[in-house]
């Protein structure tokens, strides 16, 4: 299942680092509506997955309607089995993931067979980090699959057809659905494509510009933080000097022309939309492997991430294992960025969005890699004690939002380093902003959009608030709250509610709800 793309039981990832070994997460359980504990027998819950399997049975040719209510209640009863293994690990499971690669502990008994079943027969070689923390929770999930194997069959099954389903509301969506496909399957050939017609010269230029700038107010922050110890700042100094930007995507030839002429063993079938259906996931999957299967013919120099050479992806990254950014061309439109558009606008946006990956480097992951990529803890204890002080501060701040559609809190511990980036990155972004002004003598009438009564700084904001706007239904919030990023509507809320300009330049009241006298949070 997992090397058509489809995803089982357990999800294969890939970790982002050289030798980019696999390694295994939990599954998503569910089909368009994610089942957790406390909302598998809800209404709407019922209403999509339910709905959803009986379809696919009768259109299969199972016409005993008893037998399909028997085939979901036994799928919904081994969901709810997985979610109790699943949740008597509470916190410790999100450590378990990560750790399963990193740690020194005694091997899982079924690791071997899990590469093999996942990776097609390849024994990858995991030098020493063969390990894994996480034994109890497999081995459960083993014992279960054992007692129910018809269940997990028809689950699996039901899965792969929803995976290979294009789902389309209506028929006219079919020929965008084809684009994506394409684009999602071969991204590096569309890429080539993508950045001759859409990235140009002019736009690196001003991109780069921006972070130019953007990095001066992150040296200035850096060295005016009066809580940091000398050792400490030094560290924080060097390793700010020594980030790379790239702009545009990451450019190595020689991987991405072996990616493209990999088509070849693409294998296409005239006339079978389903067959070629099937071999482009499969396609997609040895794609993705790339870097795991060839990792011996390069070294860790040259070897990164394959999602940092596509280009046309709407993203930006910050790397901690080369100490880079990167601003991918896909980005470099509406809403967060148009050559035409006000200072400030592309400052609240754009600006803001690199910042947010500068700040990456400086947060509590950030804090074990060191100038040069290499892992090393480069904080001081005394440094680091009030740094986990002020990360505490923005925990507690996020755990207070309520998503009152899923009647869920954000995971304050779990988002806290994108949310202390959100807050880096647009106050670095503002003070760019206003030494930009200065620097190029710009009159703020100039800095205004046609048609808003907005300041500068008010349609600075804006920008940035509006690159995040969004639009949920009940099971996407479900979806969401495995994500490191906070619900979009509390990054917008959060970050705001912690800077002082965003106060002044709306006339928020101290004490009101974005401006509270105390309790604001800020590292950088
Ligand atoms: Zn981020």
């Amino acid at each position: 299942l997992t090397n058509y793309g489809g995803i089982g039981l357990i999800k294969e990832e890939v970790l982002p680092q050289y030798p980019f070994p696999p390694y295994f997460k939990l599954p998503d359980l569910g089909f368009e509506y994610i089942v957790h504990s406390d909302n598998i027998h809800s209404n709407s819950s019922k209403e999509l997955n339910e709905k959803r399997m009986r379809n696919y049975l009768r259109l299969y040719g199972v016409d005993d309607e008893q037998k399909i209510d028997q085939i979901i209640t036994d799928i919904v009863n081994l969901w709810s089995a997985i979610l109790n293994i699943t949740n008597s690990f509470d916190e410790d499971l999100a450590n378990c993931e990560v750790l399963s690669v990193v740690m020194d502990e005694e091997t899982f008994p079924l690791w071997d067979s899990y590469l093999e079943i996942a990776w097609n027969g390849t024994q990858f070689d995991l030098d020493d980090e063969n390990t894994w923390p996480c034994n109890y929770f497999y081995n459960q999930l083993d014992k279960l699959c054992n007692a129910n194997k018809e269940a997990i069959a028809n689950y699996f099954a039901l899965k792969f057809i929803y995976r290979m389903d294009a789902r389309l509301e209506d028929k006219k969506f079919q020929t965008e659905h084809c684009n994506t496909m394409i684009q999602f399957v071969l991204p590096h050939l569309l890429d080539e494509i993508y950045m001759e017609e859409y990235f140009d010269n002019e736009t690196r230029r001003e991109i780069s510009d921006i972070v130019k700038e953007v990095r001066k107010s992150l040296h200035e922050i850096l060295e005016q933080a009066e809580w940091l110890d000398e050792e400490t700042r030094e560290q924080a100094l060097l390793k700010e000097a020594a980030i790379k930007p790239h702009i545009g995507r990451l450019e190595n030839k020689n991987v991405t022309n072996r990616l493209i002429r990999q088509i070849n063993e693409f294998h296409y079938v005239e006339g079978n939309y389903e067959l070629n259906l099937v071999n482009l996931f499969k396609f997609r999957t040895m794609q993705r492997r790339f870097n795991g299967l060839h990792h011996k013919e390069y070294d860790n120099y040259t070897m990164k991430p394959l999602e940092l050479l596509k280009g046309i992806q709407v993203n930006s990254f910050y790397y901690n294992v080369d100490n880079s950014i990167y601003v991918m061309a896909g980005i470099l439109h509406p809403p967060a960025y148009h050559k035409a558009w006000p200072a400030a606008l592309k400052f609240g946006t754009i600006g803001y969005l690199v910042g947010h990956e500068f700040t990456h480097g400086f947060d509590s992951v950030g804090a074990h890699y060191n100038s040069v990529g290499e892992e090393n803890y480069w904080w001081t204890a005394k440094a680091g004690k009030v740094f986990n002080e002020r990360e505490e501060c923005f925990v507690n701040q996020y755990n207070a939002y309520e998503i009152t559609e899923i009647k869920r809190f954000v995971d304050g511990n779990q988002t806290k380093d994108e949310n202390i980036a959100d807050s880096g990155g647009l106050r670095e972004a503002l003070s760019a902003y206003h030494r930009h002004v200065k620097e190029l003598n710009l009159s703020p009438k100039d800095e205004q959009m046609p048609g808003l009564e907005l300041t500068p700084e008010q349609l600075y904001f804006m920008g940035f608030a509006q690159l995040w706007c969004a639009s949920y239904k009940e099971r996407h919030y479900w979806e969401e709250l495995k994500s490191e990023h906070a619900v979009e509507k509390f990054r917008v809320l959060g970050t705001v509610t912690n800077i002082e300009d965003f106060s002044k330049a709306y006339n928020c009241p101290v004490g009101s709800k974005m401006n509270p006298a105390k309790n604001k949070c800020r590292m950088w």
